[in-house]
């Protein structure tokens, strides 16, 4: 056995994203003490940058230790007692996955259904409202990334706070990528992941819970069934102030780093972020169209970090995903589900998200297809 020396790869998949070189180099720094003061005032300077990511000014914004599923089940196991109804919109995968957590935990899922590949329909959430009155929670995948679709989170948590709903949103693939609103567009419980638009390390998980959510926290009947994530206890280490409680030991490293991607997204502008995100998309979109490739998303609702192509006729999946990794160092995303050896899914995702990088896609592309 040798040291792992991992190829240099480009990576235009679902996630992870490429990671900027600073980023990196903070993770490398020297590890402190997790109760260390220092390491403390980094962990509140995280706190505030997560607020301004999410355009939030809610008090529990912070990392979970834990990947983008640890930060939603953080939302289901937290806010879903055993009983109560959740409404939830599914458009792919991660939203079946929403409709898995509310099950686990004793719920009831209400389940409002789109096809794949589309959005969820604000009108469909709206008629399930009506039709469920006790309704506790609407959640929905507000960026599908099986799929590429975006849905329109604004409008979907009006209709739920109309309705006396709290909101869980799905942000993994769309924190840092799209425009997001906390506190504008009432959300009351928000999970994201480091390694899509963040364009940090794999394996934390941003989430915001509103004063509403977190009053529904403390007040359960029940106890939250699951020790690692109840809020209750992780907030004794996040929480504010300086009389920090251990309840576990923070992954000290991932979150120099996620410190550092979260500095250069500020350094750059939340919406100039957006618009990178937007603009390299249709770069993107015209090199796609000019090999004759075609979206899997209609166009008023495609995402732009995230890019669902259909597979040519002709062509097989994997094969062409293995040259263009072998011979061109470039990982793009296989179709998942349904989509399995049908579709591609190219992300354009933070540091991905660059001129040289869409060129080279299209370039290695066009190569791989054309031999
Ligand atoms: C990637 C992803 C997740 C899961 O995140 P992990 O970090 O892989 O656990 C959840 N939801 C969406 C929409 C995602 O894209």
């Amino acid at each position: 056995m040798q040291s792992f020396n991992p190829p240099v790869r480009t990576l235009m998949g679902p996630g992870p994203s490429d990671i900027h070189p600073r980023v990196l180099a903070a993770m490398a720094r020297p590890t402190i003490g997790h109760l260390d003061p220092e390491f403390i005032g980094m962990m509140d300077e995280i706190k505030e940058l997560l607020k301004y990511a999410f355009q939030t000014e809610n008090e529990l914004t912070m990392p979970v230790s834990a990947p983008g599923s640890a930060g939603m089940e953080t939302c289901f196991v937290n806010l879903v007692e055993p009983g109560d109804k959740v409404i939830v919109g599914i458009n792919g995968v991660f939203g079946m996955r929403m409709k898995e957590n509310i099950e686990r935990f004793g719920g009831e899922a209400i389940v409002v259904a789109d096809d794949w590949g589309t959005a969820v329909t604000p009108a469909k959430v709206e008629e399930a409202c009506k039709n469920n009155p006790d309704a506790k929670i609407v959640a929905f995948v507000h960026a599908e990334t099986s799929t590429g679709a975006r849905s329109d989170a604004q409008a979907i948590c009006k209709i739920a706070q109309d309705n006396g709903c709290l909101t869980i949103v799905d942000a993994v693939t769309s924190l840092g990528g799209i425009e997001l609103k906390v506190d504008d567009w009432g959300i009351d419980a928000i999970y994201s992941g480091t390694q899509k638009c963040l364009s940090c390390v794999p394996g934390i998980s941003p989430i915001s819970f509103s004063e509403k959510a977190l009053d529904v926290v403390r007040n359960r009947k029940t106890k939250v069934p699951s020790w690692f994530l109840d809020l209750n206890l992780v907030i004794g280490y996040w929480g504010g102030g300086a009389k920090r409680a251990y309840h576990h030991t923070a992954p000290v490293n991932a979150l120099y780093a996620l410190h550092e991607s979260l500095v250069m997204l500020k350094e750059e502008g939340l919406e100039n972020t957006w618009a990178r995100h937007a603009e390299m998309h249709e770069m993107f979109k015209a090199g796609l169209q000019e090999m004759g490739m075609e979206f899997v998303v209609p166009e008023d609702q495609r995402l732009p970090e995230l890019n669902s192509v259909w597979i040519p006729q002709g062509f097989d999946d994997a094969e062409i995903r293995g040259k263009l990794l072998s011979e061109y160092n470039l990982e793009i995303g296989a179709g998942l589900g349904d989509f399995a050896g049908k579709v591609w899914r190219i992300g354009l995702m933070g540091d991905s998200a660059r001129k040289e990088k869409v060129l080279f896609c299209l370039a290695a592309l066009k190569a791989v297809l054309n031999k």
